[in-house]
């Protein structure tokens, strides 16, 4: 039950910069009810929900989400898998932040029939599918498979100018060996995808 005091949650967001370098969304929950401390805890994959006082500044609220980052950082372990609705939020900052917010598309999902890839991209009906298995991977990583699948959007095959788009990411060569190391280690698949069909 809402309280009457409460105010009306606006969308107050910000985006911070973690340790791995992968950026953190912040939603910012005001209430009058709590009165000093301000918590912090994930909300969903690379999304923090803090709650705060009605008259904390917004720096105040930056500069103790910075301060609480690395722990949260530590626990993110313990997320829930992110889900389709996530993935699709995650394409999304790709795109404003890498494609200056000019892709399109029509679905982003985790499937369970991709066995031998991380994901494919049909660019005729702008499908992604992405494979289930890298619901366990960091979000920057996730991210990157993202990237990876959103770039053949543009260009279908693994062409020079392709991958171009793929390393506007900051993080693609660190993702690139983290998947290595995973596929390696036998917990996922060896090849990113085939080109774009
Ligand atoms: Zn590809």
């Amino acid at each position: 039950m809402p309280s009457p005091r409460t105010k009306p949650a606006g969308p107050e967001t910000f985006t911070l910069t973690g340790a791995d370098g992968a950026t953190v969304q912040v939603r910012v929950v005001r209430s009058a009810r709590r009165t000093k401390s301000i918590a912090a805890g994930w909300a969903g994959p690379g999304l923090i929900e803090v709650r705060a006082p009605l008259a904390t500044s917004q720096r105040e609220v930056k500069r103790a989400v910075e301060k609480l980052l690395p722990r949260l950082e530590r626990s993110q372990a313990r997320r829930p898998p992110p889900s389709d609705d996530e993935a699709e939020r995650r394409a999304q900052q790709l795109n404003a932040r890498h494609f200056g917010g000019q892709l399109a598309w029509q679905s982003i999902r985790f499937v369970s029939n991709q066995r031998s890839r991380y994901g494919s991209c049909t660019p005729g009906s702008g499908t992604i599918r992405i494979s289930d298995r890298l619901r366990v991977v960091p979000v920057w990583v996730l991210d990157y498979v993202l990237m990876h699948e959103l770039a053949h959007l543009r260009e279908p095959n693994h062409s020079p100018a392709f991958w171009a788009l793929v390393n506007r990411y900051p993080l693609a060569e660190r993702a690139r060996g983290f998947l290595l190391g995973m596929a390696h280690a036998g917990h996922l698949p060896h090849e990113e995808d085939d080109d774009a069909n």
